[in-house]
């Protein structure tokens, strides 16, 4: 059997940005590999802020013009800079910020594109030669083969819908099943990167049997999402959350953050208006509450929470004409990068396997940075592994262990810092605190980093 040198578990932004940055760096005997029975319209709206930008040109400059080139068609008129509002509950705005890639390269150097999960993966997949990437492989084991220093990476390609509490997109039941109805499937590798999402089986496979094992699966963050689109709302109320809420913006923030109070535990109502309105509600919930709620109780939740909370009667009377066949929910789930227990250090690698993106580091998107601090993780593991590829250390165990303990050692503090931010939401407690998370984190100097990698 073809042992490949790395093989990449999951073509999602993070896998497909580090198979970009292999070839870029020489490395073409790669394999990636998706459960996917096809690439398919699903995911949310992506912001990819300066640091993720900064890392995908490191990792590829094609990839990063090419991604900018969706985000930002050539051929569109420059519309005027769009901004997000923060009101608090009087309709007052807190601040805004501006949307814009010029706006935010001038302030940090690198711009702010929004881009959907699909177009960007669609993007990064398309500079891949087509035999790289292969769908229907949902890997399902991986086991170190001491005897030709490698791992075999076990997949199966099957008509059944895997059930994943955890995904944001939906499942594959409009999707036509492949023909064959069981086909297993092994690859063997030097190397392993496990970018297989929150969900990830490789994590599960590495820590199970271990001290670890509580850490295999995915934890609730403690918080939620409601959301509605498409609601259906009478001129006069529409026209008081014009005035009152949208004024010139096409999504708004409202919640008790008068004088920027952060905290997470308050609810916090975002208004979009693509077309018609529609609102996503984040709020801090138990998750038996909402796992198995109907559509409407979701939307008596969402009520009483705003209630609870003193949001004013046109927000409530919002939530009231959510229609529920559009109502939605979404627990938010996390891997901490250190988690609060006394467990012995949770590494992210074992032996040849190592895990990068959300499988090493899923969190809630509340400072729009999961997919951003994955491109930078996959700058970071390229960087490595070209380190290994150069001095043909394919089969030199203890470089392969540094290699990953350095990799491991820049990244996971970060995520420590990023998760914190994330969680609770200090960079906009105050315009200094919000100017010093701007620059350690849209202002990283990834020319140091990689540098000092190297
Ligand atoms: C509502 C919401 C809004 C968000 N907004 C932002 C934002 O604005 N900015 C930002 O940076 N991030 C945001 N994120 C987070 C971002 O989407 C994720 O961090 C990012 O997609 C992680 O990329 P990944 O490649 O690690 O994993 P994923 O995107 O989850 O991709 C994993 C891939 O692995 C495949 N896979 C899974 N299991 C297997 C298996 N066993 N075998 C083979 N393949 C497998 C999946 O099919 C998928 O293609 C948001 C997330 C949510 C939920």
């Amino acid at each position: 059997m073809k042992i490949y040198d790395v093989v990449i578990v999951g073509a999602g932004p993070v896998g497909l940005a580090t198979a970009l940055g292999l070839r870029q760096r020489g490395i073409e005997n790669i394999l990636v590999i998706d459960q996917t029975r096809a690439f398919r319209k699903v995911g949310q709206v992506v912001d990819l802020l300066p640091n993720g930008l900064k890392a995908i040109k490191y990792i590829n400059p094609n990839a990063y013009e090419a991604v900018k080139n969706i985000a930002i068609p050539q051929n569109q008129p420059q519309k005027p800079s769009p901004v997000w509002l923060y009101k608090d509950l009087q309709g007052k705005n807190v601040y805004s910020t501006h949307l814009s890639f010029d706006d935010w390269f001038e302030k940090y150097g690198e711009g702010r594109v929004s881009v959907s999960w699909y177009d960007l993966q669609t993007c990064l997949r398309e500079l891949l030669p087509e035999n790289i990437v292969k769908i229907n492989n949902r890997c399902v084991n991986i086991e170190e083969k001491s005897e030709n220093n490698c791992v075999r990476i076990d997949s199966v390609s099957d008509a059944s819908v895997n059930n994943n509490p955890y995904a944001y997109w939906e499942e594959e039941k409009d999707v036509e099943a492949p023909t064959q109805q069981f086909e297993t499937k092994s690859f063997q590798a030097k190397l392993v990167v496990a970018a297989d999402g929150i969900n990830s089986t490789v994590r599960k496979v590495i820590y199970q049997d271990t001290s670890h094992s509580a850490f295999a699966q995915p934890e609730y963050s403690k918080y939620a999402a409601i959301f509605c689109r498409d609601i259906e709302i009478p001129s006069q109320l529409h026209t008081q959350l014009e005035e009152k809420y949208f004024s010139e913006a096409s999504i708004l923030t409202i919640g008790n953050h008068a004088v920027h109070n952060t905290s997470t535990e308050n609810p916090r109502l975002m208004l979009f208006r693509r077309g018609s309105i529609g609102y996503i509600l984040h709020i801090a919930l138990r998750l038996e509450a909402i796992q198995n709620a109907s559509e409407n109780a979701l939307i008596e939740i969402a009520f009483q929470e705003l209630e609870k909370a003193g949001f004013p009667e046109e927000l409530k009377q919002l939530v009231r004409l959510s229609s529920p066949a559009n109502m939605q929910q979404r627990p938010y789930y996390i891997h901490r990068a250190i988690p609060h227990s006394n467990a012995a250090e949770l590494t992210w690698s074992l032996g040849r396997t190592v895990l990068v993106g959300d499988a090493a580091h899923g969190m809630p998107p509340f400072m729009a940075q999961g997919a951003n601090q994955g491109f930078e993780d996959a700058l970071a593991i390229t960087t490595q592994i070209h380190k290994i590829a150069q001095n043909n250390n394919w089969d030199n165990m203890q470089a392969i262990t540094e290699s990953f303990e350095i990799y491991e050692k820049y990244r996971r503090p970060f995520m420590e810092y990023m998760q914190h931010a994330t969680l609770t939401r200090f960079p906009v407690a105050s315009d200094e605190l919000s100017e010093e998370y701007g620059q350690k984190v849209y202002c990283r100097n990834l020319d140091s980093a990689v540098g000092v990698m190297v």
